[in-house]
C-alpha cells in the first residue's frame, strides 16, 4: 500500500491568508503581540503550536501557561469557526475529488498531517466540503515540530494498516519541504508563481498549482513512488 499524507491550509484549503490574520489577531487578543512577522518560514516550528510558543519564549521568557495556551487555542478556533459561518473556506481547486479518487484505490491509503491545530482543521475541511472522518490525522495537537505531526501521522498508519511500500507528502510550504527532507520524504508541491519556485529551490519533486488536472497529479505522484521505495 502506498501512503499519500496531505498538509490542509494552502494544500487541501484555501485557507492560508486568512488563516493568518486570524492567529495574528488571537496573538493580540490574549497575549498583547503585536508587530508579530507573519513570515511563518522564519520561526523555528511552523506550526499553530510552535508559533505561539516561541513567541512568548522570544517576548515574556517563558512558555506559555496551560490557561494561556487554552485561551490561545480558544479563541483563534473560534475565530475559525465564525469566519467559516460567514465565508465558507473554498477547497484548492480539485483537491476533494483527489482524495476521493485516491480514497477508492485499494493500493493507496491517506493521511493528514497538518500544523494547525485539530479543531481548525476539522472546521476548514468541513467548511470546504472535504470529508475528514475516513481520515488518519495528526495535528498540532499531538505535537511542535511539523516532522514529530508528520511522524505522528505514519505511526497512526501504520498501526491500522500496516507499513506502506511508500510515503509521498503534498504540501504547499518551504517548511513542508524543509520537513519532507528531515525526514527523507518526497514532496510533491501545490503552488504556483514564487511559491512554485521556492519549493522547487527546496526540493520538491513535482510541483502543480493545484488537482484540476489529475492526471498530471497521479503521474507526479506514482513518479515519485517509483522513485522512492520505503526501505525496509
Ligand atoms: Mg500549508
Amino acid at each position: 500500500v502506498d501512503l499519500v499524507l496531505f498538509d490542509i491550509d494552502g494544500t487541501l484549503t484555501q485557507s492560508q491568508s486568512i488563516d493568518t490574520q486570524l492567529y495574528l489577531r488571537s496573538l493580540s487578543a490574549i497575549f498583547g503581540f503585536e508587530d508579530v512577522d507573519p513570515d511563518w518560514s522564519r520561526y523555528r516550528h511552523t506550526t499553530d503550536s510552535g508559533i505561539v510558543h516561541e513567541l512568548c519564549a522570544a517576548r515574556l521568557g517563558r512558555a506559555p501557561t496551560a490557561e494561556e495556551s487554552r485561551a490561545f487555542r480558544a479563541h483563534f478556533v473560534g475565530a475559525v469557526a465564525a469566519h467559516a459561518a460567514q465565508h465558507p473556506f473554498r477547497q484548492v481547486v480539485g483537491a476533494a475529488e483527489a482524495l476521493g479518487s485516491l480514497l477508492r484505490s485499494p493500493a493507496c491509503c491517506v493521511g493528514l498531517a497538518t500544523g494547525g491545530w485539530g479543531s481548525s482543521a476539522h472546521c476548514k475541511l468541513l467548511s470546504a466540503g472535504i470529508d475528514y472522518d475516513a481520515l488518519i490525522c495528526a495535528s498540532a495537537d499531538d505535537a511542535m515540530s511539523r516532522t514529530s505531526i508528520m511522524q505522528i501521522a505514519i505511526d497512526r498508519v501504520i498501526r491500522r494498516n500496516g507499513r506502506p511500500d511508500s510515503i509521498v507528502y503534498v504540501g504547499d510550504g518551504v517548511w513542508d519541504a524543509r520537513a519532507c527532507r528531515q525526514l527523507q520524504l518526497p514532496l510533491i508541491g501545490i503552488a504556483a508563481g514564487t511559491q512554485a519556485e521556492a519549493l522547487r529551490a527546496e526540493g520538491a519533486c513535482a510541483v502543480l498549482p493545484d488537482y484540476a488536472d489529475m492526471q498530471a497529479f497521479l503521474t507526479a505522484l506514482s513518479s515519485a513512488q517509483r522513485r522512492f521505495p520505503l526501505r525496509s
